[in-house]
């Protein structure tokens, strides 16, 4: 629980939520004052040292890392969003539960207290012409402003109103953005049924939904989509709205491109039971907008009535900024190509979601996750500033699916994998009609030279390090059944490092 406190989210609701639950007697703190922030006439210097793009978690990371190696750093952040660098990770759980304040973007953590979802304080950010004093040490945050494009051998990067700055590190992390459904795209006034799940503002629209709307399809079978649906559900039923919520996704089952089938199966069950209707192996055929309504015909051959269509299927690299660029793309995965010093060219770097780095032990590939975000963004920082250390770290994705199940994922979560499941005490056996409940489990993936590759835990924690250290050995034929054991010893703080730790801005100065 002490890692999961330390990176600022209250993940672990299922064992953890009672206790969540029963301090609504706590009142919530004084303002933290309005947490959008944009400098309404800003002048950019022309240059500057550091330059994050991207008001996310791997630019709050490598915040930290610049300043870690180079303590007077003036770093200039600059986001798309008007809102100062938050985490995305309390929009689709956190902040739908009771006692979270939506204005404020506060969130109950799991022992009572509350959090921001911004990174830090208002009052941690300078004014932008103090980047403009080479004596100060500082870093500054303008919001609503999109780089367009970056021209790495003058090491000047352009903006969406026109102007320019020059740089002598920039960080690129410009995270997911959501994918239009092809049946979808060209549907004469789709646009005011469409929602998205990738910022604050799609949250207050989500939010607004929730209370107003008869039905909303959440598309994508992913953890976002699957947490969304649970929430937006159970926010319903808590608030007497009258919204049903369906969850709709070409699959088997939820988060069926992570975990083995007989798991995905069984989630699919729990949603149902929850009262969500979840219609799995379907997709929209065809659709039509009939009296303010968007009828969805399914592939499946069922016809769906809804308000909305929440597009979280398949949330992808956002890379107009690195293609604009002339950056590498990775054909694979989707990324924008780094080394592994996590640098697409000279004194140009990129974290996080965004980036498809090389693990040398993994080899080539993308993971999506806060820690990793964070992770990423902290050593690309470090190495903007001269530290030069390459990337090694197996870092972690977590979900909360409700009061379903806990998830913490590290390395290769890859089901076409051979899978092989440990629970505690009754192990499924990856029987594809596992009815039981989870109380504790551990999935290995495996790769062709039997080498664990991947650990997904399951209502497991602070045993991520252990997870991280099987998979960096690389053994070969460990005989998983006793190695599972290992998760489920009692929980020692003494075993998890504290990692990626963030302030909580609420209750820390
Ligand atoms: C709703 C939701 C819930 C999640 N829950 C979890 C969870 O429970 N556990 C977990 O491990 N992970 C979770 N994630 C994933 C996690 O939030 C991401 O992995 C993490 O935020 C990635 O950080 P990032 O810095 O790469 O990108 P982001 O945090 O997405 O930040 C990128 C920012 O860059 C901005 N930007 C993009 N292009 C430009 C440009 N050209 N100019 C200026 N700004 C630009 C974007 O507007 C965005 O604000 C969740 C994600 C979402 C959306």
């Amino acid at each position: 629980m002490i890692r999961k406190l330390a990176l600022g989210t209250a993940a672990g609701t299922g064992v953890a939520g009672a206790l969540y639950y029963t301090q609504t007697q706590r009142q919530p703190p004084p303002p933290i004052t309005e947490p959008k922030k944009r400098l309404p006439k800003y002048e950019l210097p022309t240059k500057v040292k550091y330059l994050l793009i991207g008001g996310g978690a791997s630019s709050f990371g490598a915040c930290r890392g610049i300043r870690a190696v180079d303590p007077k750093a003036q770093v200039l952040i600059v986001g798309r969003e008007d809102y100062l660098p938050y985490m995305k990770a309390p929009l689709s759980k956190e902040m739908w539960k009771s006692g979270a304040d939506k204005d404020r973007l506060l969130f109950k953590q799991w022992n009572g207290d509350y959090r921001s979802i911004l990174f830090e304080k208002p009052d941690y950010f300078a004014n932008l012409d103090s980047l403009k004093q080479p004596d100060e040490r500082r870093v500054a945050f303008v919001g609503g402003l999109s780089a367009v494009k970056v021209d790495p051998v003058e090491q000047k990067v352009f903006f969406d109103d026109g102007s320019s700055i020059s740089y002598e590190q920039c960080l690129i992390t410009s995270g997911t953005e959501a994918r239009m459904h092809p049946k979808l795209a060209n549907l004469p006034g789709i646009e005011k049924h469409l929602l998205t799940v990738t910022s604050v503002e799609d949250f207050k629209k989500l939010q607004q939904s929730a209370c107003e709307d008869e039905s909303i399809a959440v598309l994508g079978s992913g953890t976002v989509a699957s947490e969304l649906a649970y929430s937006m559900s159970d926010f319903a039923k808590r608030s007497n709205a009258k919204l049903k919520v369906t969850q709709i996704f070409p699959e088997a089952g939820n988060l069926s491109s992570m975990v083995p089938e007989y798991l995905a199966k069984w989630l699919t069950k729990q949603l149902i039971s929850e009262g969500i209707n979840v219609i799995a192996k379907a997709d929209i055929a065809s659709a039509e907008i009939v009296a303010k309504k968007l009828h969805l015909h399914l592939t499946s051959g069922q016809r769906i009535v809804v308000d909305k269509v929440v597009l979280a299927d398949d949330l992808r690299p956002d890379v107009k900024l690195a293609k604009a660029s002339g950056l590498e793309i990775d054909p694979q995965n989707g990324g924008i190509v780094v080394n592994s010093e996590l640098a697409a060219r000279s004194n140009l770097y990129v974290a996080g979601d965004a980036s498809s780095f090389f693990d040398p032990r993994l080899g080539r590939r993308r993971f999506e996750g806060h820690e990793h975000a964070v992770s990423t963004g902290t050593l690309a920082g470090r190495n903007m500033a001269g530290a030069r250390k390459p990337f090694s770290k197996q870092t972690l994705m977590w979900s909360d699916i409700g009061e379903i199940v806990n998830l913490e994922g590290i390395g290769l979560l890859d089901p076409s994998l051979k899978t092989v499941s440990a629970f505690f005490p009754d192990s499924p056996e990856e029987n594809t009609d596992f009815e039981g409940k989870i109380t504790k489990g551990v999935v290995f993936y495996k790769n062709d030279a039997d080498v664990v590759v991947g650990i997904l835990l399951c209502n497991v924690f602070g045993k991520a390090s252990t997870a991280r250290r099987i998979i960096s050995e690389q053994k070969p034929s460990l005989d998983l059944k006793e190695v599972a054991k290992l998760f489920y010893e009692k929980y020692s703080p003494e075993e998890e490092p504290e990692e990626a730790t963030i302030p909580n801005p609420v209750t820390e100065s």
